[in-house]
């Protein structure tokens, strides 16, 4: 078996590795790196292949562009996973496999690139199992992390199965869909895995990932006392965090009117909606300029009424939060609104930059800020401890990280009787593993 570490092996994001066996190859995962899509102000999407992979924002493929590539497999929907789909996927004459609410966010990649692409789009239940080649079945296992319908990958071969799990957690206490399907990793554990190849943005952080239902009981305290103080209320996380929004739904408790702003939020909700998972019936919606400015009118005139969410939790310039605060609609923050961030800081010096920037904005006209009310979606050290103890896997290959991770996460494998080189392997991006030397 070889394993071709595309991209993901010396940053976070821009996910692609691809398994041969016998002359076929399935490919995991077609990634943006999203700093340098972020830093092309958004003008990938005009981009050719050669472009974007100039800027370096899509892994560069020539390892497996003439090698017989009979699936790709994407495990989830965010965008270091699928965003360069439009821009890579085309080069190979197979199928495109994943779960639904990931097949809604890449069909809306490819339409969003304006991309005609002729890979079919295969949609499979959990647990179902689907025969990609004469050499792999391929079936996904529930996990949790921070979107909706996330999987580990599981592709059964002759040698083994290969299990990608990237990106992944155990939540003991999710608020949507159930906990990692850990039984199923144990049989497959008890079959036999000949690689695991985990995502390592969260290896350094000791023990485990809190659980989603801990947030949901600190937005609940948190809206209250806003509630009690009065003024506006407004609310940021990352659009794809379906259970998060959910979990926000239900504090508010019909308490006050909700509105949703912003594209990408309105795109993620959409979908989530589609396939039951949110119901946003008693919610405005809105993202065009117009409706977003009839709305925050309403908002000025009636501001103990609403709580907002928007987009922008980074500070993004241009992002609905950063136009609120500068002032693009007929509304102005005032003394005793409120801002709740429930996410991170993704920790860049544009991200940073950009943040500080909107909370100066926001601290000068007096809103009180509520930041950091959030859980991340990647394993700690602990989670991926009990990944490896479940799984049992032959070789590791971590992936999703800087030269640093994954090294913490070979300090952790050597904890658990694996040696370096031997059966646990510090890859770099563009190089191929071979796992029968
Ligand atoms: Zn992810």
């Amino acid at each position: 078996m070889k394993v071709y570490t595309l991209g993901g092996y010396e940053e976070v994001g821009m996910n692609m590795t691809a398994v041969e066996v016998d002359g076929e190859v399935v490919i995991f995962d077609m990634g943006y790196n999203m700093e340098n899509v972020i830093s092309s102000e958004g003008q990938v999407d005009e981009m050719t292949t050669n472009q974007s992979l100039e800027i370096g924002a899509v892994p560069e493929d020539e390892p497996v562009l003439d090698k017989n590539v009979v699936g790709i497999v994407i495990g989830h929907g965010h965008l270091d996973h699928v965003g360069a789909i439009p821009k890579l996927a085309g080069s190979h004459d197979c199928p495109i496999y994943c779960t639904n609410y990931t097949a809604e966010i890449v069909e809306r990649t490819i339409e969003d690139d304006r991309k005609n692409l002729s890979n079919q789009i295969i949609r499979l239940e959990k647990g179902e199992e689907m025969n990609v080649s004469g050499n792999f079945n391929l079936e996904f296992a529930h996990v949790n992390h921070s979107i909706p319908d996330s999987t580990l990958s599981l592709l059964d071969t002759p040698e083994g199965y290969v299990v990608y799990g990237n990106d992944m957690k155990i939540d003991q206490s999710p608020v949507i869909e159930e906990t990692t399907d850990v039984e199923r990793l144990k049989e497959v554990g008890e079959e036999g895995v000949k690689c695991m190849i985990p995502g390592t943005t969260r290896v350094d952080d000791q023990g485990r990932a809190r659980s989603e239902e801990s947030v949901k009981v600190e937005i609940n305290d948190v809206l209250e006392s806003c509630y009690d103080a009065g003024g506006a209320v407004f609310f940021s996380t990352f659009s794809s965090q379906i259970g998060r929004l959910n979990s926000l739904i239900e504090a508010n408790d019909d308490r006050r009117k909700i509105a949703f702003v912003g594209r990408s939020l309105k795109e993620y909700v959409e979908s989530a909606e589609k396939l039951g998972l949110i119901n946003t019936d008693q919610i405005e919606v809105v993202s065009y300029y117009d409706e977003c400015e009839e709305l925050m009118d309403k908002v000025d005139g009636e501001r103990e009424n609403w709580l907002v969410v928007a987009t922008g939790n980074q500070g993004e310039p241009g992002a609905q939060l950063d136009k609120m605060a500068s002032g693009t609609y007929p509304f102005d923050f005032e003394k005793g609104d409120h801002m709740i961030f429930s996410s991170n800081v993704i920790p860049t010096p544009e991200n940073k930059a950009n943040r500080h920037k909107l909370e100066n904005k926001l601290e000068d006209d007096g809103v009180r800020i509520y930041p950091g009310i959030h859980t991340t979606g990647h394993a700690h050290k602990e989670d991926h401890r009990d990944f490896i103890k479940f799984l049992q896997p032959e070789h590791i290959v971590p992936s999703h990280g800087t030269i640093q991770k994954l090294g913490s996460y070979v300090d952790l494998a050597r904890e658990e009787g694996y040696s370096l080189g031997e059966d646990v392997h510090l890859s770099e991006n563009g190089k191929c593993l071979n796992l029968d030397e």
